[in-house]
């Protein structure tokens, strides 16, 4: 019996909106779980780095789901990759809070390979097992990475090669992730175990498309959608050239990018993008700031194809929301996209990133109104496969499962 867990997430908080900087898939996955594992009474505390002065020490999210913000260097928004020298006090803290709590939690399971290392801390010292999802792997995004992408730093590939042998338990979300995780770290497979994360059914599902683009106020005609944070892994550059080049078929095709920038080099991107998108002509392709969650719906029922041309995914959420909501897909054939689509049904896979690929499958998608509309319907099937109740039931199976061969 599972009554207390501990989710520890330094970098990024579950309450942060997603779609820019550091905050993505993992933050909707942190608090889509806790509230799903609160809901089932389950005790849910999730230990965040504080990164702002006037945040509360604990908030109450919802019963049985809390936020604690730890202090580990400055009280203020520090991009990921300057978080590693405030690891020490950050595991510090982690361990007097939870010392200080009413109960010990009986597992605690960490994300990304920061939380890892502090969660190895309480493992170490204080006895408690652990488990730890990575959400991207330095070794993984390497053998794909742009040419002008800076490598992943050593520390992060030695702390993933410790953690995938200590920890008592990994987490991959896809079985091409477990590969991954055996390929790239020799990961022992009796330690893996696979949980795809879910969709909220409540944000995104099929409706009206004209009523969508209303409210959105886009006009007719063809659309193709990017949605995520703008960085070279997520391939924005591909999707607009794959839009620009599939112009010359369909010249009043457009692009609604959705997000903002991401990582160190996230504003140039975003810059180099919009020089691009210059070209194409006024009003070919839109940018919006990161979309709040719950109104993100309106996006994937308006457009006619999502285009995610991600050069690194271990799942993809944004591909199987687009999904849910009846939205054919075009995206790369890497990584958990591979395990998110289903290639030919809920749409295409794409070899590699020339544009032109994407833009034959996108022409593809557009010209065949039988075929998207099969793709379509087939997507929401597909999608439902993903749920946050059977995300969250597996993983206290697990948890389980790591107590009792303790
Ligand atoms: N997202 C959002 N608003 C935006 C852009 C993205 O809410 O403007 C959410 C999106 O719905 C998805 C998450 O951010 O749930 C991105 O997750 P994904 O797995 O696609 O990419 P990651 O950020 O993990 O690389």
């Amino acid at each position: 019996m599972i009554a207390r867990v501990a989710f520890i997430s330094m970098h990024t908080s579950p309450l942060r909106n997603p779609g820019e900087g550091d905050a993505g898939g993992m933050n909707v996955y942190l608090h889509e779980l806790s509230t799903t594992m609160a809901a089932q009474n389950v005790s849910v505390d999730v230990f965040t780095r504080r990164d702002h002065l006037r945040l509360p020490e604990t908030v109450t999210v919802a019963p049985g789901y809390r936020v604690h913000h730890l202090q580990a260097g400055p009280p203020c928004a520090l991009p990921i990759e300057w978080q590693a020298p405030h690891l020490e006090e950050f595991s510090q803290a982690l361990l007097e809070r939870l010392e200080a709590g009413t109960a010990l939690p009986d597992l605690v399971h960490s994300h990304y390979w920061l939380s890892g290392w502090a969660a190895l801390e309480v493992k170490e010292r204080v006895g408690i097992p652990m488990a730890n999802s990575f959400h991207t792997l330095g070794r993984v995004k390497d053998a794909t990475r742009r040419a002008d992408q800076s490598p992943t730093h050593p520390m992060r590939i030695a702390t993933e090669e410790t953690l995938i042998s200590s920890a008592d338990c990994v987490v991959a979300s896809t079985p091409f992730e477990a590969d991954d995780l055996m390929d790239h770290y020799g990961a022992d497979p009796t330690k893996l175990c696979i949980s795809p994360p879910g969709v909220n059914r409540t944000n995104f599902k099929p409706g009206d498309q004209a009523a969508a683009r209303r409210r959105l106020g886009l006009g007719a005609g063809p659309l193709a959608v990017f949605v995520g944070r703008i960085q070279a892994l997520k391939g924005p550059d591909v999707a607009l050239a794959a839009v620009k080049a599939a112009r010359e078929r369909i010249p009043d095709l457009r692009l609604l990018v959705v997000g903002g920038p991401s990582g160190p080099e996230g504003k140039r991107e975003m810059e180099a993008l919009r020089a691009a998108a210059a070209g194409l002509g006024q009003g070919a392709v839109r940018f919006y700031s990161p979309v709040p969650h719950d109104r993100l719906g309106d996006f994937y029922r308006a457009a006619d194809v999502l285009v995610a041309p991600s050069r690194s995914e271990s799942f993809g959420l944004a591909v199987a929301e687009a999904q849910a909501c009846g939205l054919p897909v075009v995206a790369a054939r890497r990584g958990g996209l591979m395990y998110v689509v289903e290639d030919g049904g809920s749409g295409w896979l794409v070899d590699g990133w020339e544009p032109e690929g994407y833009a034959l499958a996108i022409t593809k998608v557009l010209e065949d109104e039988e075929l998207r509309a099969g793709m379509s319907a087939r997507g929401v099937e597909w999608a439902l496969q993903y749920s946050w109740q059977a995300t969250s039931e597996r993983l206290l199976e697990l948890y389980r499962s790591v107590l009792f061969h303790q």
